[in-house]
């Protein structure tokens, strides 16, 4: 079973021809308002995969935390770990102008809260085989939850993002560190995702540096590092890419897939998600992976 400790959002989305500069108003096309949030991202990918998954987070007690609880359940997500926080939900306010390119406003909300345990989660992480954590809750959270898996030997698998500087106690606790080229950047100084892979074990046992259409790089301690190929499709939205291929990969290697086999699948389910606009909304559900990994 997999658990994901992190954030829910709703994304604002408006779409522009180009983004506005200080002082300057623009016409945009439509607002649309789709769930989102890294974790909820991470937690409805590896539902629609296929996994058993809970969620640990919080949403606010306003009409998007009631939308985002709902998402979450109609993806076969269990919520029952999800706190209703007073206040507002989470937000990014997201401008896509006609590049495809993007402007983002994270305001945390609820997600603000969660910044420790509380006493039934401990148990909850216990019961799992995975662990999934991102960086859009407070760090002590995210640290709290990384011991508390080592502790019940959960593997945990950690999205770096937003990027920023770790701590090393929190990289001691995890197994799997999942960095798109920037993230890896941030954390090591090199560019080269490969000498980036390379440090990056020094401080994790097992790395997979994400490289867009690229496809990604697998690195673990003591063997040869593996690029796996995206496949070869149109994008019009990568926004979430990251997050359905680690939800992915959380249920291929739960069902105890080899590495290369599920980082394959994985790709095939991010290679879909980025055909289609919106971040959850795109996220496809497991006979779709199968049929794009056979063929
Ligand atoms: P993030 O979304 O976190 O920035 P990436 O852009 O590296 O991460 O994308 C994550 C994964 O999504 C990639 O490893 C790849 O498998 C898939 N992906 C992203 N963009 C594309 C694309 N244009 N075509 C096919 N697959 C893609």
């Amino acid at each position: 079973d997999i658990v994901v400790l992190g954030s829910t959002n709703m994304d604002l989305v408006t779409y522009v021809e180009k983004a506005p500069q200080r002082g300057e108003t623009v016409p945009g096309r439509e607002l649309r308002t789709i769930p989102g949030g890294k974790g909820a991202n991470q937690a409805i990918a590896a539902a629609r995969a296929g996994g058993t998954v809970s969620m640990i987070g919080a949403v606010g007690n306003d009409a998007f935390g009631t939308r985002l609880r709902s998402t979450l359940e109609h993806s076969g997500v269990d919520t029952d770990d999800l706190r209703t926080a007073d206040g507002p939900s989470g937000t990014a306010h997201i401008v896509v102008d006609a590049e495809g390119g993007n402007a983002i406003v994270v305001v945390p909300g609820a997600n603000g809260t969660l910044d420790h345990l509380s006493p039934g989660d401990e148990g909850v992480i216990a019961s799992a085989s995975t662990l999934l954590l991102q960086l859009e809750i407070p760090l002590p959270a995210v640290l709290a939850g990384a011991r508390a898996a080592r502790r019940h030997g959960v593997r945990t698998v950690l999205t770096p993002s937003p990027a920023q500087p770790l701590p090393g106690e929190l990289l001691a606790a995890v197994d799997l560190l999942v960095p798109n080229e920037h993230e890896a950047a941030v954390l090591t100084g090199r560019t080269d995702p490969r000498e980036a892979a390379g440090a990056l074990l020094d401080r994790v046992p097992e790395v997979v540096v994400t490289l867009g259409a690229a496809g990604c790089l697998y690195a673990a301690r003591g063997a040869e590092p593996l690029t796996v190929p995206a496949p070869e499709v149109t994008a019009v939205d990568t926004t979430g890419a990251g997050d359905t291929f680690v939800g992915a990969l959380a249920v291929a290697s739960g069902e105890g897939r080899p590495m290369p086999d599920a980082l394959r699948w994985a790709a095939a389910a991010a290679a879909l998600s980025v055909q289609r606009e919106g971040a959850t909304v795109s996220m496809p559900y497991r006979p779709e992976i199968d049929e794009l990994y056979a063929s």
